[in-house]
């Protein structure tokens, strides 16, 4: 049965007139799955969501990431209101600011030395300007179909949001920029081998999802990251981890403390913020040292390290710290995700679902995914319809079918049994039109 989301309509209406698309981020449009007005919520708690109409929804969307704690947690909130009361903003440094970069350094070794900004975006921009500032070359290597932010550099054959939208480059993005940008495909070590035979000398950073979030999600291949790393420093050049997705989703630290394999930089974003605005790059110190006021690399920024994202990022760890959290994560997302497979299997649904831990990614394809290509080739008319339906049923998936679903610590045995009720309900429409 159809929910009523009158006002979502109006509101979506109203929204056209004065914000651009009726979004502040084109993700959140319903574009990809036949397009329409967005619902508009008007409240979060726990696992769930509740429309401007009075509908409740148990939410896999997770914000797109961030809130893994589950919405409105008493400790991040607590947190925020308590530091709000001291003032938000100073333009000094803060006690704050130490205490949550070394929680940052405890977790992830491999950041030395860290700056916080406010966006995965902003990280990314300037692990890539250090990059180059550090080897005195040009050249960046990414992944097709990896989205790292919408910098110039990386929205070259970047992943969800413009691909769904079926922009495959930004239009305004210099000619001249773009041809810095070498793409392969991800997982692919011959493509890798030969784009550093030609350019390798050139080439200042390889960006690499170490664990790709964009496209679904997609595990690196065994041995992939490992070669990565032996390769680009052959070459001379330095590897960036894009863990802005990663890091403490599935492990208290990032898929480099999971997988043992380091880089040189790493650009941090999403869950270390709580739920507010913040990003945060690290690396090697004689790499960090080149940032000023320490050395050359200018990045500067008037947010960055504020209060209230520091005291959110720090209580949201301190949850994440605790024992059996991610234990947590993995049973509920290992029960949702085999059982989506099970019902796809009974109602004969061709399925293949990528899962790490409480997140995954459901794929209308019979082949394994393993790059862009392979999420690419997933059916997007089912996958709106079955967004469409399940929306219907009171869950809240990402519009897009290059989205993963994410779990958070505050769903329940019962949500998951209502979702795969749901989903239940969903297949068997699927089947009879
Ligand atoms: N890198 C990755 C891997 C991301 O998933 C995202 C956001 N989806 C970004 C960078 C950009 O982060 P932000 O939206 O905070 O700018």
């Amino acid at each position: 049965m159809a929910l009523k989301r009158e006002r979502s309509e109006q509101l979506y209406k109203q929204a056209l007139d004065v914000i651009v698309g009726g979004v502040n981020s084109p993700s959140r449009s319903f574009r990809a799955v036949g397009g329409g007005a967005p619902v508009f919520m008007k409240r979060a708690k726990g696992a769930y969501f509740w429309d401007e109409d009075g509908n409740r929804y148990i939410d896999y969307l997770g914000a797109f990431g961030p809130i893994i704690l589950g919405h409105a947690h008493p400790a991040v909130t607590e947190a925020i209101v308590q530091t709000a009361a001291d003032g938000t903003l100073y333009g000094t440094p803060t006690e704050k600011e130490i205490r949550f970069a070394r929680m940052l350094r405890e977790a992830i070794p491999s950041c030395e030395q860290i700056r916080f900004v406010n966006s995965g975006t902003e990280a990314v921009m300037t692990t890539i300007r250090l990059a180059r500032a550090y080897t005195g070359r040009d050249k960046i290597l990414k992944f097709a179909g990896c989205y790292h932010g919408h910098s110039d550099l990386v929205l070259v054959a970047a992943g969800s949001g413009p691909s769904t939208l079926g922009i495959p480059d930004s239009a305004g993005i210099p000619q001249s920029i773009a041809q810095e940008v070498i793409t392969i495909p991800f997982n692919n070590l011959d493509a890798l081998r030969e784009a550093l035979d030609r350019w390798g000398d050139q080439i200042a950073a390889v960006l690499v999802e170490p664990l790709v979030g964009n496209f679904g999600i997609v595990p690196p291949q065994p041995g992939f990251l490992e070669k990565v790393n032996e390769w680009v420093h052959q070459a001379g050049g330095l590897v960036i981890y894009d863990e802005v997705i990663t890091a403490f989703r599935f492990h208290y630290g990032g898929i480099q403390t999971m997988y043992g394999v380091e880089p040189d930089l790493t650009a941090l974003g999403k869950i270390i913020g709580g739920g507010l605005p913040i990003g945060a790059y690290g690396g090697r110190r004689e790499i960090m040292e080149k940032v000023a006021p320490m050395g050359p690399m200018y990045q500067a920024g008037t947010m960055a390290g504020n209060p209230l994202s520091m005291a959110a990022g720090i209580a949201c760890l301190e949850v994440l710290s605790r024992p059996g959290v991610y234990e947590r994560l993995d049973e509920m997302g290992k029960r949702l995700a085999d059982g989506i497979g099970e019902l796809a299997r009974n109602y004969g649904i061709p399925v293949q679902i990528n899962r790490q831990g409480g997140a995954f990614a459901v794929y209308f394809t019979e082949e394994p995914v393993i790059d862009y290509e392979g999420a690419q080739r997933a059916d997007s008319e089912m996958f709106a319809r079955f967004f469409r339906l399940m929306l219907d049923e009171g869950i809240y998936l990402a519009p897009s079918k290059y989205e993963a679903w994410f779990l958070t610590l505050a769903h329940s045995d019962e949500d998951i049994s209502d979702t795969l009720q749901a989903v239940d309900h969903a297949f068997k429409q699927m089947k009879k039109s």
